[in-house]
């Protein structure tokens, strides 16, 4: 568990927005703009390219148009 992170999490801030961030289970949000940075190793990678746009719809819901 990323006890650490989450400890210092008030510590970090998106460097997109400059907003503040929340832990989540496998992401860290932007409480801002939204963004959702992965954590690689328990060390969130806060670069704006990886970063997941919450209107970015996954993969999967891209492969809905069965039939
Ligand atoms: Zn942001």
């Amino acid at each position: 568990m990323p006890t650490l992170l989450a400890a210092n999490i008030g510590l970090l801030a998106c460097p997109v927005c400059g907003g503040g961030l929340t832990l989540t289970a496998a992401t860290v949000d932007c409480l801002r703009c939204h963004r959702r940075y992965p954590i690689v190793d328990a060390l969130p990678v806060l670069i704006p390219a990886r970063a997941l746009s919450s209107e970015q719809l996954p993969p999967d819901a891209q492969n809905s148009a069965s039939n």
